[in-house]
């Protein structure tokens, strides 16, 4: 890092592609550039391609295949897509019943569950505690006063915006009594995800979170589970319409494998990155008179994810000038980031409108050094400063 040059702490975003992964989809390219569809040769060779990257993202997420009857995995153009098909394709495929979402989740979830309504599902709303998680009681009682129609749950694994990790309670209180789809996309790859162990219905994730490529995502279908196409084609079990994207899809499962392999090490020196980093703009903030927090500090949080609240501070001001000064950060999710809104999770947790409104999240990720993080609190610095003196 030279001190002009650009630092990226917004890898809850999206995050650079890895090397060995672009080689891997260089050589899916030129191995496989026919469509999978196709019955000569060189389809047949696509479609081997497609097939090995299937069972071995399947394999890593502890999905069960048995021979084809087992779990499933759809390919999508991204987590956004992988969470529509999940929820509104589940509630589309059977008789409504009961809905349940937090602001936890992403705002495709949330868009899908209100598509769900249309459908004549009851959507409810579940609150968060204050350290950003499901109210596992509120869950439990929402399901149980739903009798026994269908119910279908929408989970968070990691939350994009405060970073902390659903907890056991909120997990177990929805899968007791219904289908329940999980957002992994901010988990995979920091948090262990296991389809097996979470006893999910369905589970959506991204690669380009973890050093694979944009335009591919994932979902994880249960054995068993009804799901309704959203678009009409024949490819991906029917499920997901377009040619399949060989190349991306061998690049996704070289991004998953190593970041496996990686996970444990990663999480560690990410960790350690990010109490640095908090340690000294909590220590900035001070010296400019800013009483700053960290968001979700004391819930079990992913380790890549740092928002802290500069209260007094208007964060979408501090964001741009933080650009400007060659600092990359966020003020909410990416696709909504253009927008004034404040981060729905952020607002459910009940924290005060000064804290939500001066909320910026930083992340970071396997390239970020101690450096890095050095120079972006060095330069974030007197930018509070000059913040608070109006
Ligand atoms: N789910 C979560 C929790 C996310 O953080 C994001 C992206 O920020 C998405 C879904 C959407 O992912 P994609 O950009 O792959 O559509």
């Amino acid at each position: 890092m030279t001190p002009a040059a650009s630092i990226y702490l917004d890898h809850a975003a999206t995050t650079p592609l890895d090397p060995e992964v672009a080689r891997a989809i260089a050589a899916a390219e030129r191995a496989a550039f026919a469509n999978p569809s196709s019955q000569h040769a060189a389809g047949r060779a696509a479609r081997r391609l497609l097939e090995d990257a299937r069972e071995r993202i399947l394999a890593l997420l502890g999905g069960r295949a048995a021979g084809g009857r087992g779990d499933r995995l759809v390919f999508t153009s991204g987590a956004t897509e992988a969470n529509h098909l999940a929820v509104l394709g589940m509630a589309a495929a059977t008789t409504p019943g009961t809905l349940l979402f937090s602001r936890r989740d992403h705002s495709s979830v949330v868009a899908a569950a209100a598509a769900a309504g249309r459908l004549g599902w009851a959507v409810g709303e579940i609150g968060l505690d204050v350290a950003g998680r499901l109210d596992a009681a509120a869950v439990a009682d929402r399901l149980a006063a739903a009798g026994t129609a269908p119910r279908i749950v929408a989970l968070t694994l990691v939350c994009g915006q405060s970073g902390s990790v659903e907890s056991a309670g909120g997990l177990a209180a929805a899968r007791a009594a219904a289908a329940v789809h999980v957002d992994a996309t901010q988990a995979a790859g920091l948090v262990p995800v296991d389809f097996a162990t979470l006893g999910a219905a369905t589970l959506a994730l991204a690669p380009h979170k973890f050093g694979g490529p944009r335009g591919i995502g994932g979902l994880v279908v249960g054995a068993g589970v009804a799901i309704a196409a959203r678009v009409a084609g024949t490819q991906e079990h029917g499920l997901r319409p377009g040619t399949e994207a060989v190349p991306l899809a061998a690049g996704f499962a070289r991004a998953l494998e190593l970041a496996v392999a990686r996970r444990d090490a990663d999480a560690a020196r990410i960790a350690t990155l990010r109490d640095r980093f908090e340690a000294a703009i909590l220590r900035a903030a001070i010296g400019a008179g800013v009483p700053a927090t960290v968001i979700a500090a004391a819930a079990h949080r992913a380790p890549h994810v740092s928002t802290v609240a500069f209260p007094g501070v208007d964060r979408q001001a501090l964001a741009l000038a933080a650009d400007l000064a060659g600092v990359c950060v966020a003020t909410g999710t990416a696709c909504a980031s253009g927008s004034s809104e404040p981060a729905p999770a952020l607002v459910a947790m009940g924290l005060a409108p000064e804290v939500v409104r001066g909320a910026v999240r930083f992340s970071f990720g396997r390239g970020t050094t101690g450096a890095d993080v050095d120079e972006a609190v060095a330069r974030i610095a007197p930018l509070l400063a000059r913040r608070t003196a109006g």
